[in-house]
């Protein structure tokens, strides 16, 4: 049983990749546009990185451990990915089950030819719809929920890819944002509550598709719009075409993206999420009578709202935390032993910063309690008075099952305990979360207006949009365990 257990702990498929896709139509250097595009995307997962490309005549797929910049970086690599169109896909790092086959972009020949397909997300069903298709004959040869939607676009009876695909998305269920490919055609699909981000962006004649903004810039690519919450995007002979094949329903993207998971220069509704973050640290300052010597942000995380914090308070910033910009984010790390290494090799003080100063600390978000118990520790170590922690998200009660790696509810420090009870663990002085509405003032949403909005925020709310269709008990990931348990390649 313990065995059981440990597979289970290990595979579980809730905890899940919040990955990058990217994928570019009709360009002479696809490849090498899709390699850049990834290395700008790189903070959404660094476990592994693949790009499919197609000359005309045939795929051709290069998958790779890593990070885009150690792997994509040189002209042998970009040769074997010849053709004017090419997808990309970094997978974030998981508790385990690591394997080459789970590098994504998949690939699959249908009876409409083949297919590469690239996903972020998480869906909410893929077990059970994964079960289904196993009791009626299909063979899995991956772990990964990516390889469900595959199998149902190769199963349906339609005859147009487009209406394969179509037949598939109806019968998933969860947080998705996919970019596919097919001999002329390049395609993005985002979920019916547009959870996970996707954009759609221009190159000359290249229609891009990326999950955020940031991966235009780095090719020179104009942002064009989002990808609408159910619509289905595809370029075809270099023209946008799309099809909405669900009843409209009001966005809900996801607020992680605003809070953590998106890059600072990244566009999402119109602002940076850098311009949002700012915000949530001056609506937390409105909310937080405190007065200190200085605010020292967490970096990175906490750099923007650390600053809007200190703008709103007129207090002054500084940095009193260095970073080691070679060890990824501390996420990576499967272990919690490793984890809470991973924050030392992190982050250093910088002693003259802190010492004998009343400090607030400013973090975007509190998950497990790991980052800020190590840090009040390194800046009481180092001399500081107080040190006051802050952060700019309310607090995380609920676990997330749309593609955001938040563990299960016995993680959650703030599903357990109080915020007095979670001040005395990380042993601040003080601590406070920003509020819900707070949130949302800051992204320029004021709950007394009619206009305002519902985000998938589930993870302080424990409103789920989409229903937890699977029910992981252990009887139900044997198979996947079992699976994963074969070798890692
Ligand atoms: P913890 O140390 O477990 O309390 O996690 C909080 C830290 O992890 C903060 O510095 C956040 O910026 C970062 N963080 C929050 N959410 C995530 C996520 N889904 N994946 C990786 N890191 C995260």
């Amino acid at each position: 049983m313990r065995k059981l257990k440990k597979k289970f702990k290990i595979y579980n498929p809730k905890i899940k990749e919040e990955c990058a896709v990217f994928g570019i139509s009709n360009s002479n250097d696809a490849s090498t546009l899709t390699a850049l595009g990834l290395h700008a995307l790189q903070h959404r997962g660094q476990e592994g990185c693949g790009i499919v490309s197609y000359d005309g005549k045939k795929y051709h797929s290069e998958k790779r451990f890593g990070l885009v910049g150690d792997n994509f970086n040189d002209e042998k690599v970009i040769k074997k990915l010849p053709g004017k169109y090419a997808i990309g896909h970094n997978r974030y790092s998981t508790t385990g089950g690591t394997a080459l086959r789970n590098v994504q972009p998949f690939f699959a020949d249908t009876n409409a030819g083949g297919i590469g397909v690239a996903h972020n997300g998480n869906l909410t069903n893929a077990i059970t719809l994964r079960n289904k298709l196993v009791q009626d004959g299909a063979i899995f040869y991956t772990t990964s929920d990516t390889e469900t939607i595959v199998q149902l676009i190769a199963k349906s009876k339609r005859v147009k890819t487009i209406d394969k695909i179509i037949d598939a998305i109806f019968q998933i269920q969860g947080g998705y944002a996919l970019v596919m490919m097919t001999q002329n055609t390049l395609i993005g699909v985002r979920d019916p509550y547009g959870i996970r981000p996707l954009v759609i962006g221009k190159l000359k004649n290249s229609y891009v598709l990326a999950s955020e903004t940031c991966a235009f810039d780095i090719i020179g690519a104009k942002f064009v719009r989002e990808v609408e919450n159910g619509e289905i995007v595809y370029i075809e002979n270099d023209e946008l075409k799309s099809v909405k094949p669900f009843p409209p329903r009001k966005i809900r993207p996801c607020v992680f993206e605003y809070i953590y998971f998106s890059r600072p220069d990244s566009i999402l509704n119109g602002k940076t999420a850098y311009e949002y973050r700012k915000n949530f640290g001056a609506q937390l300052a409105k909310e937080d009578k405190i007065n200190a010597d200085l605010v020292v942000p967490v970096p990175d995380s906490g750099n923007a709202a650390a600053l809007g914090y200190a703008e709103e308070k007129k207090m002054k910033f500084d940095l009193g935390l260095i970073r080691n910009h070679y060890v990824g984010r501390t996420f990576i790390e499967p272990s919690q032993q490793i984890r809470s290494l991973g924050v030392k090799l992190k982050l250093n003080p910088n002693l003259s910063v802190i010492k004998n100063k009343k400090i607030i600390l400013v973090d975007d978000s509190l998950v497990r309690g790991t980052t800020s118990s190590k840090i009040v520790k390194m800046l009481y170590d180092s001399g500081a008075k107080e040190v006051h922690v802050r952060i700019a998200s309310p607090e995380i009660k609920f676990p997330d099952f749309y593609g955001v790696d938040t563990p299960t509810k016995k993680e959650l420090m703030a599903a357990n305990k109080s915020i007095d009870e979670i001040c005395g663990f990380i042993k601040a002085k003080s601590l406070k979360f920003l509020s819900l509405n707070g949130l949302y003032l800051g992204m320029g949403f004021d709950k007394r207006n009619d206009n305002y909005p519902q985000l998938t925020d589930h993870h302080f709310t424990g409103e789920y949009p989409v229903k937890i269709i699977d029910e992981l008990g252990e009887d139900k990931v044997t198979q996947l365990s079992l699976l994963s348990t074969a070798s890692n390649n």
